[in-house]
Order: C-alpha cells, then structure tokens, then sequence
C-alpha cells in the first residue's frame, strides 16, 4: 500500500492484521472468545471502504442479531472519518433475505409487498388446512407441524425434499401433502414465513443463474460473523452467493469459534466450519489466539472448562491482561434463589459504591424463568436494570393471562382482565359473546363481569354460549368466596388449574410451552412472600411501572444464549445447579451432544466477563411446591483451582439477616453447611444420589424451560435475532 498505515490497522496483531488485509480469496477467521473475531470484520470493512476497493452497497455482511449489525455500522463509520452512507447489505441473514424477496419476490410468485407471517399465523393457517384435510386437529396440532416445518426448513428442504417415507411424516404419511399445500396457501396469501426469507433466495438463485451472476458481480466482499451458528439453509444460501467460478474473486471472510456453537438446539451446524475449507479449496485460515477482553483468571477458568469437550477443532488462548490485583472468578454458594438475588443485589450494590457504572453489569441466566427474583428483588432495591432478548417477567403472556385471573377475583370490575381471559382458554366465548357483554354493561354502566351475571339470565346469548358463560361465572364465584380465608398461593393455584389454564399449555404441543408452564410455577412461587393476594397485585403493578428507559444506567439481565458476543466488566452467573445447568432437558434430549452443548454454554457465559466473572450455585430450589436439595453444577467441578476461589461464607450469607426465613428452615441448611466448607462443592458433588438428580429430570419431560423458545410470546419472534 505504500504510504502510512492507517490507524485503525494500528492497534492490530500480526495474525489480526493479516486477517484484515487478507483481502483477496476466502478466509476463515478461527478463534476463541475475545480475540477480536468481531473487531476484525468490522475493521477489514473499514479497510476495504477505505481503500476505495468497493462502494459500502457491494460488501455483503451477516451479523447474528439486528442489534450487532447497528453496532457494526457504528463503528465502521467511526473507523472510516464517518464519511460512510449506509451498508445496505448489512443485516442479518433474515433481513438481507427480506431485502433480496422485496426485489426478486415475482421469481417465487409473490408481490413485492408480501407479508411476513409471525408464528401465530403460521399455525392458524396450519390448523384450516389440517382441517381441510379432513384431518382431527386434534391428534395432529398444528403448532407440532410448524415446530417440524422450521426445522425442515433450516435444513433447507423444501416440500419436494421430504423424502415419503420419511420417519417423521405427520398424520399418516401426509406431512409432505400437507407442506406441499402450506406453501401454495401462502403463495395465494402473497405471504411467506421466517424459514422462507432463506428458502425463497436459495430457490430463486438456483433457478435464475444469471441474476446469481448479477449478484457475484455486486457483492465483491462477503463476510460472516458467529459463523458458528449458521444452520444448513445460511449456509447454502451463503455457498449460493459467495462460491464463484474458477478465476473469478471469491472474497469471503467468515469468522467463529466452534467452542462458541450455543445453537445446535435449532438447527446451527458446527460442521459448516469443517466444510468450509472444503467448499473454498485454498482458504487461508487464521487463528487468533491474544484474548484482549478478560483477565487472566477468567481465560484460564474458561479454557479449563471447555477442555473438557470432546468435539473441539481445540485452539490455545492467552491474554497480556495479568495483574496482581486482578480477582479469581469467585464461586458463591446461597440457601437458596431469593437468598441468591439478595447477595447478587448487595453485590452489585457495592461495586456501584466503588463507581462501577450498572451499564457494566450483566445477569446471565440459564433458563428465563430465573430472571423473576432478580427483576423483584432490583425493584425493591430501586436498582435499575433491563431485559434484553425478551419480554420481562411479568409481561409474558401466561403471566398477563395468569394476572389477569387473578386480578379480576380480587377486583371484580376489572374489565380489561375479564376482556383477556374470559375465552382463554377457548370456551366458546368468541368475539359475538363478549360484544354483546360489552353492550349490555355500557348500557348499565356496570363491570363486565356482572354484565356476565346478568345476562345469562335473559335470552339474548345462545344456548351454548349462556352455559358456558354461566360456568366461568359460578368459577368467579367460588374463587371470590375463597380469597379471604384460602391460602392465596393455594387459591391462586386452584384458579389456573380450574380453569383450565394450565391444561391449556400441557396440551400445548408447541416448543415454549413447557418454558410456559415453568414460568407460572415461578408465579405461584414469586407470590410465597406476601401476605396475600392483593400485596402481590399491587407489587407486581409497581414492576410493570418501572423505567426501562434505554438511555438509563441499568443493569443487564438476559439468557446466556442472547449474550453471545457481548462483553461487561462484571459477569454474575446464577443457578448452576445440576439439572439446570448444565439442563435436564438437554441431557435427557441430547446425551453427550447435549452436554458439551451446554458446556460450551458455560463457556459463552464466563467469557462475557472483562474483570470480574461471579458464579452462584444454591442448594435448595422450590419445586412443585416442595423444598428440593440440589447439587452443584458439575461444570464447578471443572473449573481450576489456580483460577478460582470459594466466597467467604459471610460473603454470601451471614450480612443478610435470612430476610423472611425462620429459624426452622435454616435447620434444613444443615447439608448446605456440610458441603460448603472448602473445596465447597467439590464435597457436595462426592455426595450426590441420583434421588436428587431426579428432581429435576423425570418430571414427564415438561420439568425445566427449553430455553431460547418461549422467551417472547408467539408475536414476540422478529426478524432479529434469528
Ligand atoms: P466473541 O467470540 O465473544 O464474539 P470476538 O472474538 O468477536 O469475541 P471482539 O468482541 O472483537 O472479540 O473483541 C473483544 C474485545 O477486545 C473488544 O473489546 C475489542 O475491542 C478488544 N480488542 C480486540 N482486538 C484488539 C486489539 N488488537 N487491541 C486492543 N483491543 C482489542
Ligand atoms: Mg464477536
């Protein structure tokens, strides 16, 4: 290049820069967490923008999540002096593929202003073909048919490509007939789904080889970040456009960590790493080993871990980070999951005394349903903290449909409660009913509910419908007697079970709906600290209140599947516990695969962290209602010793008064106590049955979330984060 080196090539290694100048044919960046995998993209754009190799609409780049793709243009316009107008081939895999059908849609049959279906369509429109097929919607649920429609469709097959025989054919063999008249369906509609926005690209390319063409001319550089995660259909969309023809410039630049691969649950081929040398013959690969985001004693616990993993392409990791005043990843043991928000609050709580910003604290968790302490637990701190990749507790749906029970027992004019549930689940109570309620008490200006009371008593509804209403009422009744004397955890139980809200979500076929379940169980639970229904209501109104103003310094609370690619100064990492993690239902789905999955989960959730990584297990949790012991994570057994070190015990225990506990439960500590003294749950682990164990396995299946589903509600999936 001759003249002065720019200066954002400045800071770089010797294997960063060559993986930024290495402009020319395909290169496959692969290396550990925080070796600067994302910075190197970010910066051979720049490089590439700078140095007049292309304009910003012919360099196609691929981000996991929307939000990254934003940061990415920030950082390229910063890099660059700011002069860069847009990247529109920025985006994720799902909004490039957007963009590519909005212009080439008529290929495929569809209008340029097709409609995206969100999940809740796509299974109505399931269930009226189902149906008219004749076929009990029943015996075959329409959510279990887009549940194997999704996961055709990230492999790539499309209705032709379902062999007949196939083992999972639905309803008798006529799965395939069935996709067949899906598709044709949303042809008619001008529509298509999440997996079509791959689909569709892929089959348009293959049929029109000289549009492909335009587009190899178009796109001189291509680069893919968490390549990792791709699944089968990325990746041949990917071969599609970045494969050329012999001596033409086939300039790609995917960059990932297979130790980093979170997402096999959803169809992510970490193979696609091994394929890609042999589909690019000739790519050079670069490894990056200097870890610039974590201190030593976070590096060496995390790479201690992974090492465990039999699957691994394997790779060193070191980082100059190293200074005598850096702390061990420190491991705390608590009672029990309010006594863990509790300490992890007064954690952060004291670093916020030292001037540690929130903005720099994160909360990992697992399995979502475990977000509910800390969000109760902050709010009663006044500590303000976000959601991210999710809904926050008490806003997801079974919850607001739970609430809305609840409430409308404890305040019988509560209208909006009585609109949200009196036909959830279906009772024959459709729109015709509750318009005629609606009427019936604006003319008398009284709640719907006695709109309700009183109009079964005249003619004005149909048969069906009057009795109908007329059980939900007598129900309403019953539970409004019981409120003042019946325990209201108890009461609130009996109301989801009676009304047939809670059999709703067992019948459920869909993916989120054991994640649905637990978290009403962790409703019941959340509401063991008051005194009675009305306190609960009220505190609950007091959290849906709270500011989550972007803007604001809040802590960060978020699974550890949505954390991927991000870094704070302070990494809490609660529940690891046996059985959640590393999850039941991984292990029990997955076996061997599924637990290096997990570790490799683990290993994403310790490597967020820059200086101070934090893990909490406790050692009982509250299921089906009963105090269960739980063990130790296994993956704190593999943590080094050299790295990490066992909290004080008044660290996480003894400055905490035992909030609301009595003596009696204490007591029950007794085997906590005995475990925890130094090497802490090295001892635990020695002891652990396989009772215990079951705790949290063999409840039919349904016991623990799957995590990453369910997260947002059926409207919840959008075109981030896909
Ligand atoms: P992950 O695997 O978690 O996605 P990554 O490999 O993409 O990590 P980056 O996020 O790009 O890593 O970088 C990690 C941190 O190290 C960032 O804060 C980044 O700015 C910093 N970093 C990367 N390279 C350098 C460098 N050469 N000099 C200084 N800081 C660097
Ligand atoms: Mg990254």
């Amino acid at each position: 290049d001759g003249g002065k080196r720019p200066d954002y090539l400045a800071g770089l290694n010797p294997e960063q820069t060559d993986a930024v100048e290495t402009l020319e044919g395909p290169v496959l960046v692969l290396a550990g967490a925080g070796t600067g995998k994302t910075r190197v993209l970010t910066t051979r754009i720049a490089h590439i923008l700078n140095t007049g190799r292309a304009f910003p609409s012919q360099i196609l780049a691929v981000t996991f999540t929307n939000k990254a793709a934003r940061e990415m243009k920030e950082r390229i316009a910063l890099l660059v002096g700011g002069a860069v107008e847009g990247m529109p081939w920025l985006g994720t895999f799902h909004s490039i593929g957007v963009k590519l059908l909005r212009r080439h849609g008529e290929l495929v049959g569809l209008r340029s202003d097709f409609t995206i279906l969100d999940t809740d369509d796509v299974v109505r429109l399931i269930k009226q073909l189902i149906q008219a097929e004749g076929l009990d919607d029943k015996r075959w649920p329409a959510k279990q048919f887009a549940g194997m429609i999704d996961t055709w469709k990230n492999k790539g097959l499309g209705p032709a490509d379902i062999p007949e025989g196939d083992a999972r054919a639905f309803a008798n063999g006529r799965g395939r007939d069935l996709y067949f008249a899906y598709q044709n369906r949303l042809t008619t509609l001008n529509a298509c789904d999440f997996g079509d926005l791959l689909m569709h690209p892929i089959a348009i390319f293959r049929k029109n080889p000289d549009l492909l063409k335009e587009y190899h001319g178009r796109f001189r550089y291509i680069l893919v970040d968490e390549y990792q995660d791709t699944n089968t259909a990325q990746y041949m969309w990917l071969r599609l456009l970045a494969q050329r023809a012999k001596g033409e410039p086939q300039n790609v630049c995917c960059v990932g960590d297979d130790d980093q691969s979170i997402y096999g649950w959803r169809g992510a081929e970490v193979d696609n790493i091994l394929r890609f040398e042999k589909d690019f013959p000739g790519a050079k690969v670069i490894k990056l080993e200097r870890n610039y985001r974590s201190t030593e004693h976070i590096l060496g616990a995390a790479a201690h871990l992974i090492a465990h993993n039999e699957g691994r392409l394997g790779k060193t990791l070191f980082t100059d980070r190293s200074d005598p005043d850096d702390i061990k990843v420190q491991v705390h043991a608590s009672w029990d999951s309010e006594e863990e928000a509790r300490a992890i609050g007064e954690e952060i709580e004291q670093l916020q005394r030292s001037k540690h910003l929130l903005n720099d604290m994160a909360i990992l968790v697992r399995a979502s349903f475990q977000m509910r302490e800390f969000e109760d637990r902050f709010v009663t701190l006044g500590l303000n903290y976000r959601v991210i990749g999710g809904p926050r507790f008490y806003e997801r749906l079974e919850i607001r449909d739970a609430m809305a029970y609840f409430r409308l027992v404890a305040q019988a004019s509560d209208d909006l409660a009585f609109e949200r549930i009196i036909n959830t689940p279906k009772r024959g109570l459709g729109d015709t009913t509750v318009r005629a309620l609606h009427d019936y008490a604006r003319a008398r200006d009284i709640p719907m509910l006695a709109a309700a009371a009183d109009i079964i008593e005249t003619d004005e509804l149909k048969p069906k419908a009057r009795k109908a209403l007329f059980d939900v009422i007598q129900s309403f009744r019953r539970w409004q007697e019981l409120l003042e004397n019946t325990p209201h955890t108890e009461l609130a139980e009996q109301i989801l079970e009676e009304s047939g809200y809670t059999d709703m979500w067992k019948n459920d076929k869909s993916a989120e709906a054991p994640g649905r379940l637990e978290n009403l169980k962790e409703l019941i639970r959340s509401m063991e600290s008051f005194v009675s229904m009305r306190g609960f209501l009220e505190h609950v109104s007091l959290v849906m209140d709270a500011e989550t103003n972007e803007n604001l310094d809040a802590v960060s609370i978020m699974t550890l599947h949505s954390a991927k690619g991000l870094e704070f100064d302070t990494v809490f990492l609660p529940g690891w516990e046996e059985g959640l993690f590393p999850h039941q239902r991984s292990l029990d789905e997955s076996g061997r695969a599924g637990l290096e999955e997990e570790r490799r989960l683990a290993y994403v959730g310790i490597t967020r962290a820059k200086h101070r990584c934090h893990i909490w297990f406790v050692s009982n949790r509250r299921i089906h209602g009963l105090w269960q012991s739980t063990l130790p994570s296994r993956f704190l057994d593999e943590l080094p010793e050299t790295h990490v070190e066992v909290a004080e015990m008044e660290q996480s225990y003894g400055g905490y008064g035992r909030g609301g506990y009595g003596q009696s439960r204490f007591d029950k500590a007794e085997p906590f106590a005995n475990s925890y003294s130094t090497p802490g749950w090295k001892r635990a682990q020695a002891n652990k049955t396989d009772a215990t164990r079951d705790n949290w396995g063999t409840r039919s299946g349904h016991a623990v979330e799957r995590i990453g589903y369910g997260e947002s509600g059926p409207k919840g999936r959008t075109i981030d984060g896909e």
